[in-house]
């Protein structure tokens, strides 16, 4: 990488990860995720250095820095900080420029975001009030069946209909899920149920942004083939993919990025 290149780096400082992407002349250069942790800053701090490792560059490379997230306010070495939404949009929008509406799952929020034709925001709407439906919900469920959300995803594409499960709250839903364990109801029912619950919860969510084509799946639990099956399912649509080689996880970090190269 020449000397002379334009380095960003967006921080997403997210309830369950942190993510850092560094941008160089407009190209993705490196992606970091590390666990959130009690003290932002410094994860923040954490994230930006390992992504500038991973990029072979140091600080000094870098001309602006945009902090996005639950924990952006924290990033306090960053240049501005911006909605994780608009983040979504324009990582989302860099990549597939066709994608109308993103469906963001992330460890503690679910999002349904509208965009245009430029990857600005057109409209959006999120679930922040509840845990039902978002990664964290699912990792909960994960250890109440002594199982790793890999497993869980993998079941999910086993034989059997879904169980129905009707809670709409994650307590409730466990208790659910207790019992048709007790009652012998086969895992691939039981996850497929609940998969099936939290598809539900995001195509509400969903139409009240209007789901116009094309669609992309971002955040952590995008990559839980199980729930994006079940998603695809429910929507009746299919959902462009990111690049092989892009984790949909640092959208918002990259969307951060993105902003921070329009600085410049
Ligand atoms: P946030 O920004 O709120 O921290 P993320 O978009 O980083 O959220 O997503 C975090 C969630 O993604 C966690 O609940 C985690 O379990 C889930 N997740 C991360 N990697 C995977 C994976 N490979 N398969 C399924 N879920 C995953």
């Amino acid at each position: 990488m020449p000397s002379t290149s334009t380095v960003t780096v967006g921080i997403d400082i997210g309830s369950t990860a942190s993510k850092a992407v560094v941008m160089a002349d407009g190209e993705i250069a490196a992606a970091y995720i590390g666990p959130s942790t009690v003290n932002p800053s410094k994860t923040a701090r954490e994230v930006f250095k390992k992504a500038l490792d991973a990029a072979k560059m140091d600080s000094g490379r870098v001309s602006y820095i945009v902090g996005t997230g639950y924990g952006r306010a924290k990033v306090d070495f960053a240049h501005e900080n911006t909605s994780e939404i608009s983040c979504h949009a324009r990582g989302a929008h860099y990549l597939l420029p066709q994608v109308r509406t993103i469906i963001d799952i992330g460890g503690q929020d679910t999002k349904a975001i509208g965009v245009d034709h430029s990857g600005n925001l057109r409209e959006f709407a999120m679930n922040d009030k509840c845990a039902a439906g978002t990664g964290r919900f699912l990792d909960f469920m994960a250890r109440t069946m002594d199982m790793d959300i890999n497993e869980m995803a993998a079941l999910h594409f086993q034989d059997g209909e879904p169980a129905l499960i009707s809670s709409m709250c994650s307590v409730f839903a466990e208790s659910e899920v207790i019992n048709l364990v007790n009652e012998e109801v086969p895992l691939p029912s039981i996850i497929k149920g609940l998969h099936k619950s939290v598809a539900n919860r995001l195509k509400t969510l969903a139409r009240r942004v209007g789901v116009e084509k094309e669609i992309v799946v971002t955040g952590g639990v995008a990559k839980n083939t199980g729930v994006v099956d079940m998603l695809r399912q429910t929507l009746g649509q299919d959902f462009v993919r990111f690049p092989d080689d892009i984790d949909p996880q640092v959208i918002g970090a990259l969307g951060a990025a993105v902003i921070a190269s329009g600085k410049i």
